[in-house]
This record gives C-alpha cells, structure tokens and sequence, in this order.
C-alpha cells in the first residue's frame, strides 16, 4: 500500500496552511492515520517543494520507511505519535507557529471563554501546554495533558496543536484557533473582556455536539 492519495492530501492541507497564514516558511507539522500507522511530513523540508516520496511512513514503535531513506520525520514525531495513540478520535493532528497562537503561547495564557467558539476545541477554555525543547518526549507528555478533553492546545514560547477526525478538520479547526487567539489578543487591548459563563459555554458545546459544523477554509 502506497497511500498515494492520503500523502498529497498531507502535503496540501501543509500547503494551505502556509497560504492561510497560519504558518510559516518550514515551521509546523502535519500527521494522518493509517492502518497500522501514520504518515509524517518531514523534518526541514519546504512545504512547496514538498513530493510524494518526501512524505515519511511511520510505524506506532517509532520506526519508519523513508523511500530510498530521503527524509527523516519531523522532529516532533513524538507528540504526533503518542496523541494518535491516546486518541482513538483523531485521525489527524496539526502543528502551527502562528502569529496570533504564538504570541499567546509566548505569555504562556490559557485562553478564557470569551467567545463561544472556544467550545469547538472540546471545552470552555484552550489551555497552554507547558515549556520543554521542541522534538523531546517532555514536550510530547505536556502537550498530552493539556489536550485532555480537548482538541486543540497552545504550546508555550513555540506554537499550536490541534487533533481533528481528519486532515480536512483538522485545518478548519486550526484556522478557527489562530482567529481565536487574534480576537482574544486584541481584545485584551481593551481590557479584560467579558467572559461567558459555565452555562453559556455548555449550550454553546450542546450545539456543536448536535452537529453544528465548522466552515472549510
Ligand atoms: P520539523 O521541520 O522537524 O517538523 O520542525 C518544525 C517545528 O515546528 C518543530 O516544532
Ligand atoms: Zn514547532
């Protein structure tokens, strides 16, 4: 099996992430589920020159083939790993450096309910997963925590995360955040917004659980 498909499906939703700018230059990652494994971008490799064949095959031991041994997975394989792992909803899992999520992620803030679409990450707030060196398993075991229960977390001083059923909700949930983190910066500006309250975010949740969607960027 060469998962054809589900590699340029990988390598265009990494793309689109950069053209949406919620990314930047090789910053970020990008993993899909499959059979008894997952595939894995690569580690340093522009996503505009990114083929087919760069795109690394991952097994749950955290072996891998990479054809004719081209590329090394991502340095944050680990955390792609594990949460595919503990997950069993995520069939997807994205990595960004985003303006607004890093800029957040910097002041180490978890993300209050401010704004009902917060829910769409699973809960009533967006944590921020502790500090360690990007590509370690320290790094993979915070980001575990702070995703309990939720789909989508910031990192602190690096980025963003979110876990999705697939690549395609993945990438809406992701741009969803990135706005979330830019209404949430500016608004500070004006103070400290209003928050809803506990009742306020379980009806918005009760919604989303009914089926409300989320837009396809
Ligand atoms: P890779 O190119 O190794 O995926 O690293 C990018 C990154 O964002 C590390 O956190
Ligand atoms: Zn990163």
């Amino acid at each position: 099996m060469d998962w054809k498909s589900e590699r340029n499906e990988l390598i265009e939703t990494v793309c689109t992430m950069n053209k949406l700018g919620i990314n930047h230059g090789t910053s970020g990652n990008a993993s899909v589920r499959v059979d008894n494994g997952y595939l894995m971008t690569p580690s340093g490799v522009a996503y505009e020159e990114m083929r087919e064949e760069d795109i690394v095959l991952m097994s749950f031991d955290g072996s891998y083939e990479s054809i004719e041994d081209r590329r090394k997975p991502s340095s944050e394989w680990r955390f792609h790993q594990d949460l595919l792992s503990a997950r069993a909803d995520f069939g997807a899992i994205l990595h960004t450096h985003g303006t607004a999520a890093t800029t957040l992620a910097c002041h180490r803030r978890e993300i209050p309910p401010f704004h009902y679409m917060i829910a769409l990450a699973g809960g009533h707030t967006i944590r921020c997963a502790e500090y360690a060196t990007f590509g370690t398993q320290a790094l993979s075991d915070n980001v575990l925590t702070a995703m309990e229960g939720r789909k989508a977390c910031l990192m602190a001083n690096h980025g963003l995360l979110v876990g999705e059923a697939s690549l395609r909700n993945a990438l809406s949930l992701a741009v969803e955040v990135e706005y979330l983190c830019d209404a949430y910066w500016r608004a500070l500006q004006l103070g400290d917004p209003v928050l809803l309250t506990t009742e306020q975010m379980d009806a918005a949740q009760e919604n989303f659980r009914k089926g409300y969607g989320i837009a396809s960027p």
